[in-house]
């Protein structure tokens, strides 16, 4: 099949367009929608109903190890819970959020007819504020989301707003060619996203030694719920996970940071839902030194990730390569075209070495 390779002004498209898709948890339609374009003729694809995505490598053949390519491809937003009387929403995280970056943000609401409707995230004005709300967090359920209606039957009528309507951060991406990087929202995980459709492309004409299968999983804000499925459905010997880690280089000292901007994917060793293979990260490890490719390591003192769900299923030695996301779970988000870039050139040559007996030594 003529499938062509990714080159910069293709990837830098790519990543703006799955920044700029609105999905979260189980409305990731249009993120489904514009990876399915994207990986068109690299293997066989299909999708379930819950929004997982299936790319079978056209060399496949049944008889090798199985490689399952993980991305998650909802972002955190929030969901419409209740009208008031005066037309203001109220609304629940879809996904973990910090309050502090919640309150006056610009969103976009989809009404019953799939239209986005600009609304704001409303708070108090500093005029009707005693000196000390001034001075504290609102609560999460002190906020409500705005879209200038003045009565619940306008919502209704003239928005089309139903409660249980997806809400996204209303960002549009933005490419700095001389800085190399990105601002948008969503990274955690369409750079993951576009890091699987890319990584599907470029090998789409390899002859490998494993069977390959891309898994676009649904829901992993909500609890690693898409990975469940596909995992059962892929069954693989062997995983490899991209994500969209937070950053940590604008809130640790040199010596602890791990996932720095620029400094090259992350390979993550330990957090609180996985310990990674530690034969398999060293594979890894020695690629990336064979390849010049920097990379971070990371142990967390928290965190999780599909890995672990994929890992658990039945043991499949798995990996987490990461691009370094500063300001995950926020609106807006720094990552750099070298981080990506870095990260699929790990993946391809990872894969290029992979067969059954090196599986057998992780
Ligand atoms: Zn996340």
């Amino acid at each position: 099949m003529g499938v062509e390779k990714m080159d910069k002004s293709k990837a830098i498209k790519l990543i703006q367009d799955l920044s700029n898709a609105r999905g979260i948890s189980a409305f990731e339609d249009e993120v489904t929608g514009l990876f399915k374009r994207e990986v068109a003729d690299t293997g066989e694809i299909t999708e379930d109903h819950m929004r997982n995505v299936f790319v079978n490598h056209q060399f496949n053949n049944g008889e090798r190890p199985v490689v399952e390519l993980d991305a998650h491809s909802d972002e955190v937003g929030f969901m419409i819970r209740a009208i008031k009387p005066n037309g203001q929403m109220m609304f629940v995280n879809v996904g973990g959020w910090a309050t502090v970056t919640i309150p006056a943000q610009k969103v976009k609401i989809q009404n019953r007819n799939g239209e986005w409707i600009s609304g704001i995230v409303s708070s108090t004005p500093p005029h009707f504020m005693t000196a000390e709300e001034r001075t504290r967090l609102p609560k999460t359920t002190e906020l409500s989301i705005d879209v200038g209606a003045s009565s619940a039957q306008e919502i209704e009528e003239i928005y089309g707003i139903e409660v249980g309507a997806p809400v996204v951060p209303d960002v549009t991406c933005e490419y700095n060619e001389q800085t190399g990087l990105f601002l948008g929202k969503a990274f955690d995980n369409r750079i993951g996203t576009a890091l699987l459709a890319s990584t599907m492309k470029d090998m789409a004409n390899e002859k490998l030694d494993v069977d390959v299968v891309a898994g676009l999983s649904s829901q992993e804000e909500v609890g690693d719920r898409g990975a469940e499925v596909v995992v059962r459905k892929i069954k693989p010997d062997l995983a490899i996970v991209f994500e969209g880690a937070p950053a940590d280089d604008t809130v640790m000292p040199d010596y602890l940071i791990q996932s720095g901007l620029r400094k090259g994917p992350m390979l993550r060793d330990f957090d609180s839902t996985i310990v990674t293979n530690p034969h398999f990260q060293r594979f890894a490890l020695d690629i990336a030194k064979e390849n010049n490719i920097p990379v971070q390591r990371s142990v967390r003192t928290g965190g999780g990730q599909d890995g672990a769900i994929i890992n658990r299923y039945n043991g499949a030695p798995t990996i987490v390569i990461s691009v370094p996301v500063r300001y995950a779970h926020t609106p807006y988000c720094f990552i750099a075209y070298k981080d990506y870039e870095n990260a699929l050139e790990l993946a391809k040559n990872i894969l290029r070495k992979l067969n059954a007996q090196q599986l057998s030594k992780f």
